[in-house]
């Protein structure tokens, strides 16, 4: 694939996740079930230089001026400067139709619908500023290698009100975002949106689904310019690591976030491939630069549509990441690392460079890992079945 083909990111098919087990005060939970979404996102090709989307009718008047919120700490002039003009562009050319404030968290901008309470905006504006912050410095303690440099202009979020008000903004300003979706990175404007409230409520994990598109919206920034990542399933893989967030309730009716937990609704996902045995060799998936490729090899090795090859990428790839990072002695977490310098640092990530980087020179050497991996992917599902037996039991 040369750099001229625009690669369309596609959401993971949708399905319903229904709470169950959301009880307990400590829960860990993961991103992104299949019912929400996935990141669409075009890398590279002619549209790179699309500017802004625009809407339709910008002349909407007042009621659709931003009201910044004032944040507590101090931020320097330039850093002030550049999250002034951010909301007001995106206030008039994105955000017209929609009433809404803007929550200055640098580097980010948070643009946060009214949901029509004043106390419901006061919590939503709290709770993403707690959780934009633990994402942004869990990333920075994580990687500093990588993530030493700030943005010119802020990053930029948006929270819709609800399914309906994202639709709407979806048609005005999205690219294409599908049915089902929670939340979407825009890498053309270079914004990620999102909603909040859903009929029947919103399971907890949904609430670590942003870091997902934060991880896009982040190493999108951050990779040297004009390369791109020639692995999407390390781009899906570590953004669903980092979307398996640890959500603990507070006092005050908030929550704090840690990513980098077990992903659950990822965990499930992988067990069902286990139990079909449908899944690929670790080579075969670090070998998936595009979706297609992935869907390509599925079908070639296990028949039907391929459609579950891109799923993979997700899943499995999370797993991959999360045997690596938490894993036994979290034996393989300096490889990740190394990766993450190549791939994200210099903009050098495939095959070869995560050979190196694990200190491999021939495919037949990730057997022992490919067994190590399993194994443990094996025991997180005991883990989680035990603690299902143990619910219905009580
Ligand atoms: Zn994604």
């Amino acid at each position: 694939m040369d750099s001229e083909t625009p690669t369309r990111r596609r959401p993971a098919e949708a399905r319903s996740v229904r709470g169950a087990a959301l009880r307990n005060a400590l829960i860990a939970v993961g991103a992104l079930a299949c019912a929400v979404s996935v990141a669409v996102w075009i890398i590279g090709g002619n549209d790179s230089e699309t500017p802004e989307p625009v809407v339709s009718n910008q002349d909407t008047g007042d009621a659709a001026a931003a009201r910044p919120v004032a944040m507590g700490s101090t931020m320097d002039s330039a850093t002030d400067a550049a999250m002034d003009a951010a909301i007001a562009r995106t206030s008039r050319d994105v955000l017209a139709e929609f009433k809404h404030s803007a929550i200055r968290v640098w580097p980010y901008v948070i643009f946060l619908e009214d949901f029509g309470d004043e106390r419901v905006n006061e919590r939503y504006a709290k709770d993403y500023r707690v959780r934009i912050t633990a994402f942004y410095d869990y990333m920075k303690k994580t990687y500093p290698n990588v993530v030493n440099k700030e943005p010119e202009t802020p990053f930029r979020i948006i929270v819709l009100r609800d399914r309906a008000s994202f639709n709407k903004f979806n048609a005005l300003n999205g690219n294409g975002a599908l049915a089902g979706a929670r939340a979407f990175y825009h890498p053309q404007a270079k914004f990620i949106y999102t909603y909040e409230q859903s009929p029947g409520g919103v399971p907890l994990f949904v609430r670590g689904v942003v870091f997902h598109e934060c991880t896009h919206q982040l190493l999108d920034f951050l990779r040297p310019k004009n390369r791109y990542n020639e692995s999407i399933w390390f781009e899906e893989a570590i953004a669903d690591f980092h979307a398996g967030a640890k959500i603990q309730p507070v006092g005050d009716g908030g929550f704090t976030y840690e990513p980098g937990h077990l992903n659950r609704p990822r965990l499930n996902q992988m067990a069902r491939a286990l139990e079909r045995k449908n899944y690929f060799s670790l080579p075969l998936l670090f070998q998936c630069r595009t979706y297609g490729e992935a869907d390509a090899a599925y079908k070639r090795k296990f028949g039907g549509d391929g459609g579950r090859g891109k799923g993979l990428l997700y899943y499995q790839g999370w797993s991959f990441i999360y045997f690596c990072m938490v894993g036994p002695n979290k034996a393989h977490r300096e490889a990740i690392f190394r990766y993450i310098d190549q791939d994200v640092g210099q903009g050098e990530g495939d095959y070869n460079i995560l050979n190196q980087a694990f200190e491999i020179s021939d495919s037949k050497q990730w057997e022992p890992i490919q067994r190590e991996w399993e194994a443990y992917v094996r025991s997180l599902i005991e883990a989680r079945n035990a603690a299902r037996a143990t619910d219905r039991s009580r």
